[in-house]
């Protein structure tokens, strides 16, 4: 059997990611694969199931022995149950015994989390969140995720909504976001949101070396070089974040917060806007105990929290 080993898995709309860590939270083996979603529940959970067994067989034969498998998964889970109800960027998944199918295929066992809140689990076992018990994780990407945890727990609360700070509304007026609601912080904040208010831009006529097809990476490039309008956009992203920071820190008490996610490489873009609101709308305690820091797992942070939670099995969000 060997030394013990704890294998996560980040399953996600494009890519699936599997790494190992040992009992330290070193990453011994890791790997890559195209989710390929469209082929349905069944296909992507049998290429899972061998990709996991690959793995687990190479650790062997390096004398690691895994010992249990975390999944981390978009979209509304049910831990307790170890199913994903729904998940927006897995088309076809609906009440999917992920827990079931997994430790049947491996014979290990396995829990579930929310991707975001083992994104925050990770960077707070691993990353930019060590040796702190309070904090809260916004990942930046598609959509705004978060992770909160207090006291050294995942809070996500009953309803499993804990820490969803995508949808902490900003702006009351504000744009429409794509759960229904006006204003939330993931219309401003997420690769969707500015890539809106880009489109939304350029149609009433501001100028810009942009195209209306542009991605965040592009936006990003365009507000280095100064474009006045990308670098406009991404100061209403960080403005937004700004308030959503206030909120969770009055809300929670909570004074780390983590900025994870592809769009946090525009962090850069965005962190005058956020500390600048964060000054003019904190009040009852000093700004300065406010901080913000830069993730440091990158895409590997929920693959990692994943893991951690299989190792420390017990410790389950919800
Ligand atoms: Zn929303």
């Amino acid at each position: 059997m060997g030394a013990a080993a704890w294998l996560g898995i980040d399953l996600g709309g494009t890519n699936c990611r599997l790494a190992l860590i040992d009992a330290r939270g070193r990453v011994r083996a890791r790997r890559v694969m195209s989710t390929r979603a469209a082929q349905g529940p069944d296909a992507v959970l049998g290429r899972l199931g061998s990709a996991a067994r690959e793995l687990i067989a190479e650790a062997q034969e390096r004398q690691l022995g895994a010992r249990g498998i975390g999944v981390a998964c978009a979209g509304v889970i049910d831990p307790r149950r170890g199913v994903v109800v729904y998940s927006p960027n897995l088309p076809g998944w609906r009440d999917i015994a992920m827990v079931k199918r997994l430790t049947v295929a491996t014979g290990l066992p396995v829990v579930l989390g929310n991707d975001a809140d083992l994104y925050a689990w990770g960077e707070y076992r691993f990353g930019a969140g060590r040796g702190r018990r309070d904090l809260m994780c916004f990942t930046l990407g598609t959509g705004v995720g978060g992770g909160l945890i207090v006291g050294g727990r995942l809070v996500s609360g009953p309803l499993g909504t804990g820490g969803e700070v995508g949808h902490v509304m900003v702006e009351p007026q504000g744009r429409r976001c794509g759960c229904g609601a006006q204003g939330c912080l993931e219309a401003y904040s997420s690769a969707t949101g500015l890539k809106g208010m880009l489109q939304e831009a350029l149609q009433a006529g501001r100028t810009s070396r942009l195209e209306p097809d542009d991605d965040v990476k592009a936006m990003a490039a365009a507000a280095r070089d100064g474009d006045e309008l990308a670098r406009e956009l991404f100061h209403r992203a960080g403005r937004a974040l700004g308030r959503a920071m206030v909120a969770v820190a009055m809300i929670t008490g909570v004074g780390l917060m983590i900025m994870g996610g592809g769009v946090a490489a525009a962090w850069g873009l965005m962190e005058a806007a956020a500390q600048q609101e964060i000054k003019q709308r904190l009040h009852i305690i000093d700004p300065g105990r406010l901080r913000v820091k830069l993730g440091e797992l990158g895409d590997l942070a929920a693959t990692m929290g994943a893991a951690a939670l299989a190792k420390e099995a017990g410790v389950s969000p919800g």
